[in-house]
């Protein structure tokens, strides 16, 4: 009898082990297949709002657009998808756009009241909140790689003019003749600006008829982190050293890991005094509103009730993309956690 039972006692720990073995492994199967699982990775871009119409655009035009818009996401998408860092893959889709006299940024900056072209951008990386921004810029060539210089090298946040311009410097960063971000465009639309202005004796901030061109990408990459950037030359006609919200942490650009990446695009002294990218950040911390819910009231209630006009491309840690806009027309376009590519113009 005694025999008996000690040797059920035996096959009872010998199932024991076994099952364990089994929960073990299977664990050890689902870890495997979990880490084998890419994760997931998303990008959002913009070129600008404003008064866009089909009207306004040229077939041509709107073909060009789009093909550049197509470029700069497929070179930020292919960064992410070789799981580096999110600011490597918001600095070449920006590159692409601050390379293209289509977009206000970089090679098709706007000009000043006095005829000269004076850029800002910035970048941040919400796994820590870093960041940094150069404002008011005359010979960076790629003024959102300064930004990243200032945030990785500096133990600032913002440099501007000449001091931005002699850390790029340092920095080995290319310098250039202001002229050569001079393009006929831009000069047509400086001459207009300036006759609105003096036909109407109004100020520059009344003059509607405006199409921001500022760029900015959103990224959601393969470390979960959210990273945000955007480079502008700014308002045509801008004068006594007028700095819009690009550069401006908050409100042209925002990234939390904990919440969302937003670059902004419009009337910037709005999204300064309204914070428009933290404030939507903000919405999804404090009140648990979706990305789409957060950016929607900040852009077409809180903005539009102020009557500042422009919009956001935004992106959340699960990779939900929204780009609301209370303009005509915004510039934009995603690849999303599926991989599907997205490029919109108008409304
Ligand atoms: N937000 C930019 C500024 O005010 C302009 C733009 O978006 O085009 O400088």
């Amino acid at each position: 009898m005694n025999r008996i039972k000690t040797q059920c006692a035996q096959y009872y720990r010998l199932a024991i082990l076994m099952s364990g073995l089994v929960i073990s492994c299977g664990v050890q199967a689902f870890e495997e297949e979990q880490n084998a699982q890419p994760r997931p990775i998303a990008i959002a871009i913009h070129g600008g709002a404003g008064t866009i119409t089909k009207a306004n655009l040229s077939a041509q035009q709107d073909l060009e657009y789009r093909a550049k818009l197509t470029e700069a996401l497929r070179v930020g998408y292919e960064v992410l998808q070789q799981g580096k860092d999110g600011q490597h893959a918001v600095i070449a889709a920006i590159q692409i756009m601050e390379n293209s006299e289509l977009f206000n940024a970089g090679k098709g900056a706007v000009y000043t009241f006095a005829g000269q072209h004076e850029l800002d951008a910035s970048i941040m990386h919400g796994a820590q909140r870093q960041a940094g921004a150069v404002a008011g810029v005359k010979t960076i060539a790629s003024p959102i790689k300064a930004a990243q210089a200032v945030m990785n090298h500096s133990a600032h946040v913002m440099l501007s003019g000449a001091g931005a311009e002699a850390f790029a410097k340092e920095q080995g960063l290319a310098e250039v003749d202001n002229r050569i971000f001079n393009t006929p465009r831009r000069f047509k639309a400086l001459q207009k600006a300036k006759q609105a202005i003096e036909d109407r004796q109004t100020q520059l901030l009344e003059f509607q008829d405006y199409k921001f061109g500022t760029v900015g990408a959103v990224v959601l990459d393969q470390q979960g982190n959210l990273v945000a950037g955007t480079s502008t030359g700014g308002m045509t006609a801008k004068r006594y050293g007028r700095i819009g919200d690009s550069p401006i942490i908050g409100s042209g650009t925002f990234a939390d890991n904990n919440s969302c990446a937003v670059s902004s695009t419009g009337h910037g002294e709005f999204f300064i005094r309204y914070q428009v990218a933290a404030d939507i950040c903000a919405r999804m911390v404090y009140q648990n509103k979706t990305l789409a819910q957060a950016a929607d009231e900040v852009v077409n209630g809180v903005l539009v009730e102020a009557q500042g006009s422009g919009g956001v491309i935004a992106i959340d840690s699960q990779g939900n993309i929204a780009m609301p806009f209370n303009t005509e027309g915004m510039y934009r376009g995603s690849i999303d956690i599926h991989g599907k590519i997205t490029i919109n113009i108008y409304q």
